[in-house]
C-alpha cells in the first residue's frame, strides 16, 4: 500500500483522495484551511461544457477591464499594487486572441465532456447524495448586442457538437412556465448540468474519513525537504510528514508552493 499525501482539500484533492482511495492506497490530506470556506464550497455548480470559450477571448479586454473595477460584475478583481496581479494581466492579454482561442477550444471541451462524465459516474457510485442534475443551461439576452454573441457563440458550439438550441422569448417562456421572462431570446444548452458544491464537498469529506483517509485541517505546508532530487518530506506548521508519494492540489496558491 502506497503512503500518499495530497496537499490542499479542495475538490481537486477530495477528488484525488477518492480515487487513490479505490485503488487501495493509504492518503493524507493536508489542509491550511478549516475546510468550510473556499471556492470548492463557495462555486456555482455549474458543470458547462458550454463554456468551450476562454475566458481570454478577442472582445474581453475591454470587457474585462470594465468588469475588473466593478464589484457587482462576474469578474471582479480587488484593485491592488501586485507584480502577481500585474503578470497575470498582462498574460490574459497575449492570449486574449483569435489564434490562442481556436487552440484552447478543443482542450476544454474534451475537459469538460470528460468532467461531467465523471460526476455522471460519481452520481451513480457515491453512496450520498450531491444535487447532480443535468437539466441544461439556459443563457438570457435582452440587448441585440448580447444576442449577436450569443448567437455566434451558439453557431460555433454546434459547429464543435455542443449542442445549442436558439430559443425565441415566446420559447424561453415556455421553457420556463413558473417565472415572467423579461428577454429577449436564449440559447439553451441542454447538455450542461449543476450539482450543490456544499453538499459534494461536506459529503465527501465525511465519506473519505469513513474510509480511511487522514484529513489534517489547520495544516499549512510551508515547505519540502528535497534530497536528489527527490521530497523527503513535508514540513508543516504542525509538523514533519513523510510520503512515498505526493499530490500538489493547492488550486490558485499552486505556483507558490510548487516554488518552495
Ligand atoms: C465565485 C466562483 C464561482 C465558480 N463557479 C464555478 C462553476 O459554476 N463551475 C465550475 O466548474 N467552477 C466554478 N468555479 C471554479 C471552481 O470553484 C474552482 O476551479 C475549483 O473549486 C478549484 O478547486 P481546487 O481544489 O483546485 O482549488 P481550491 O478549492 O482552491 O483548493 C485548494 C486548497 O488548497 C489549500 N492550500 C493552499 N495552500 C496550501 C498549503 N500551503 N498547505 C496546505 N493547504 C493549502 C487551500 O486552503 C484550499 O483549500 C467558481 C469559482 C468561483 C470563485
Amino acid at each position: 500500500m502506497t503512503k500518499i499525501g495530497v496537499i490542499g482539500g479542495g475538490i481537486i484533492g477530495l477528488s484525488t483522495a477518492y480515487y487513490l482511495t479505490q485503488a487501495g492506497h493509504h492518503v493524507t490530506i493536508l489542509e491550511k484551511g478549516d475546510l468550510q470556506t473556499g471556492c470548492s464550497l463557495g462555486n456555482a455548480g455549474m458543470i458547462v461544457p458550454s463554456h468551450f470559450i476562454p475566458l481570454a477571448a478577442p472582445g474581453m479586454i475591454s470587457k474585462g477591464i470594465r468588469w475588473m473595477f466593478n464589484s457587482n460584475s462576474p469578474f471582479y478583481v480587488k484593485p491592488r499594487l501586485s507584480a502577481e496581479l500585474l503578470r497575470w494581466g498582462y498574460l490574459f492579454y497575449k492570449h486574449a486572441n483569435k489564434t490562442h482561442v481556436d487552440a484552447a477550444i478543443p482542450a476544454l471541451k474534451e475537459l469538460s465532456f470528460f468532467s461531467k462524465a465523471m460526476y455522471q459516474q460519481l452520481a451513480k457510485t457515491l453512496p450520498f447524495d450531491f444535487g447532480y442534475h443535468e437539466r441544461g443551461l439556459l443563457m438570457l439576452y435582452q440587448s441585440a448586442e448580447i444576442e449577436k454573441e450569443e448567437l455566434e457563440t451558439a453557431e460555433i458550439a454546434n459547429h464543435y457538437g455542443v449542442e445549442a438550441r436558439v430559443l425565441s422569448a415566446e420559447q424561453v417562456q415556455e421553457l420556463e412556465p413558473d417565472v415572467r421572462v423579461n428577454a429577449r431570446g436564449g440559447v439553451y444548452f441542454p447538455g450542461d448540468a449543476h450539482l450543490t458544491p456544499q453538499d459534494l464537498v461536506s459529503r465527501m469529506i465525511a465519506y473519505l474519513k469513513s474510509k480511511g483517509v487522514t484529513i489534517r485541517t489547520d495544516c499549512e505546508v510551508i515547505d519540502f525537504k528535497i534530497q536528489n532530487n527527490q521530497i523527503q518530506s513535508v514540513n508543516t506548521n504542525l509538523g514533519t510528514y513523510a510520503f512515498d508519494e505526493i499530490v500538489l492540489a493547492t488550486g490558485s496558491w499552486s505556483g507558490s508552493v510548487a516554488r518552495q
